[in-house]
């Protein structure tokens, strides 16, 4: 692990300063999973094929040295894997972009960056995974059974108020 360590500290001081931050979890309804469960087994209870998907996903994101061409060519990635408390994987993956793709203005960021729900109208599929998968709950008394819930209460403190764009 140090060695790994030593290794990524070593790409960062001969690339330079990484350009992405990219966080690749493992989703529990991969149809790869869901369809090799046997008909009363959950996710949790097999953790081999939980592994084996999410190395074969991350494998193939990694392979691609452009992030699928989206992103600009990378010159250095790392990436390291954790684990959540229900033993889903993540990957927390650092990219360096050669010079000609780094992002260098706030329009170029706003392609990519999003701090809002897409619309539904533009982009369905992109409106279906950040409402399914981004956001937290549904919780409260209409769902006191979700992992959030604690005696009665969301312990995250959701549903929030909702906040007005403050003009800058
Ligand atoms: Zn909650």
């Amino acid at each position: 692990m140090r060695e790994r360590c030593a290794d990524a500290m070593s790409i960062i001081a001969k690339y330079g300063a990484t350009d992405l931050f990219i966080t690749f979890t493992a989703n529990p309804n991969w149809p790869e999973i869901t369809e090799n469960l046997r008909p009363s087994e959950h996710t949790t209870d097999s953790p081999d094929l939980l592994a084996r998907v999410f190395n074969l996903k991350l494998k193939s994101l990694m392979d691609d040295p452009t992030v699928h061409g989206a992103l600009g060519k990378s010159i250095a990635q790392v990436y390291t894997i954790e684990f959540q408390k229900r033993r889903l994987p993540h990957a927390h993956i650092l990219i360096v972009l050669r010079a000609a793709d780094k992002f260098s203005t706030s329009e170029h960021i706003d392609k990519f960056v999003r701090a809002e729900i897409p619309s539904s109208i533009e982009n369905l599929r992109l409106n279906e995974i950040v409402t399914k998968c981004l956001m937290h709950g549904p919780c409260g008394t209409d769902n006191p059974r979700e992992p959030c819930m604690e005696a009665g209460q969301c312990k995250k403190m959701f549903p929030k108020d909702y906040n007005e764009l403050k003009p800058q």
